[in-house]
C-alpha cells in the first residue's frame, strides 16, 4: 500500500496466527489524540480515526473489524462479508476466517486477544470494570469453543491497561466487584482501594480453561506510550484509543 508504517507490540499467539497492539504513536491526530487515536466518539474528528484506523489495516493485511464497545458480555460472529455493515454493538469478536483481522480498542480498559492456531479461530475481548464483573472474556471463551476451539489449545494475551496500583475506586464499589471477582481487589501504591483488572482478567481466562495465558505488564496511566483515560481526565483532557488486533493470517 505504500503506507507509513505505524510501530506495533507483536505478541506471539503460535503459528499461523498475527497479533499485535498499537501505541499512541504513528498517527494522524492531533492534541489530546496525538497521535494514532483509533476510537470514535472520543471528540476526535472521524475522517481522522478512520484514516488512523487505515494505517492499522495496512499493518493487518486486511480492513480491521471493530466493533462499538459497549461495556456488555455480548459477542458477534466477524466475517469478511460483514466488514462493511455497520459495527455490532457488543464487547467481544469471534471469527474462523482466515485474513478477516478483529480489532479491540481501549485507554485503560483491559484489552484481550485470545486465539487457537489448531482449530483456527480467533477472537478479541474488551474488559473494563463491568465486563470483568460481568464476565465477557469467558462469554468469549464460550464463543471459541463454539466455533471449534479447543480449550487446551487456547492462548491469550492481556494487554496494556490500568494496574492494580492505579486503578483507585470508591470503596463500595471495590468491595462490590471484590464479591464477585476476589482476584480484582487490590489497593493503590497510596493506600487506598483498588482493582487490579488485568490481574482479574488473566484469572478469569484461567478458570475459563485458556491454556496458555500471557499478561504485557504495562500500565497504561503511567506508561506514555498508550492512550489512558485516567490520566487524561487528570489534566481534564478527553483521551484517545489505541488498540489490540489479531487474526488468521
Ligand atoms: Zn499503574
Amino acid at each position: 500500500m505504500g503506507a507509513p508504517t505505524i510501530p506495533v507490540l507483536e505478541v506471539d499467539l503460535g503459528p499461523g496466527i498475527r497479533a499485535f497492539f498499537t501505541t499512541r504513536h504513528g498517527g494522524l491526530s492531533e492534541g489530546p489524540w496525538a497521535s494514532l487515536n483509533l476510537g470514535l466518539g472520543v471528540g476526535d474528528t472521524e475522517a481522522t480515526v478512520r484514516a488512523n484506523r487505515r494505517l492499522v489495516d495496512a499493518v493487518a493485511g486486511a480492513p480491521v473489524n471493530f466493533a462499538t464497545q459497549v461495556h456488555g458480555r455480548d459477542i458477534a460472529v466477524a466475517s469478511a462479508s460483514l466488514a462493511s455493515a455497520p459495527a455490532p454493538e457488543v464487547d467481544a469478536l469471534v471469527t474462523s476466517e482466515v485474513g478477516v483481522p478483529l480489532g479491540v480498542y481501549v485507554a485503560d480498559c483491559v484489552p484481550v486477544l485470545l486465539a487457537d492456531p489448531r482449530a483456527g479461530v480467533v477472537a478479541v475481548a474488551h474488559a473494563g470494570r463491568p465486563g470483568v464483573e460481568m464476565g465477557v472474556v469467558g462469554a468469549a471463551v464460550e464463543a471459541m469453543l463454539a466455533c471449534g476451539g479447543r480449550a487446551r489449545d487456547l492462548r491469550a494475551v492481556v494487554g496494556p491497561a490500568v494496574c492494580g496500583d492505579c486503578y483507585e475506586v470508591p470503596a463500595d464499589l471495590a468491595a462490590r466487584v471484590g464479591e464477585r471477582v476476589p482476584s480484582a481487589l487490590s489497593q493503590t501504591s497510596w493506600g487506598t482501594p483498588a482493582l487490579d483488572l488485568p490481574r482479574a482478567v488473566t484469572t478469569q481466562l484461567a478458570l475459563a480453561g485458556v491454556a496458555h495465558v500471557e499478561r504485557i505488564h504495562r500500565c497504561t496511566r503511567t506508561d506514555p506510550a498508550f492512550f489512558s483515560h485516567r490520566r487524561s481526565s487528570a489534566d481534564a483532557l478527553p483521551a484517545g484509543r489505541f488498540a489490540g488486533v489479531v487474526l488468521r493470517a
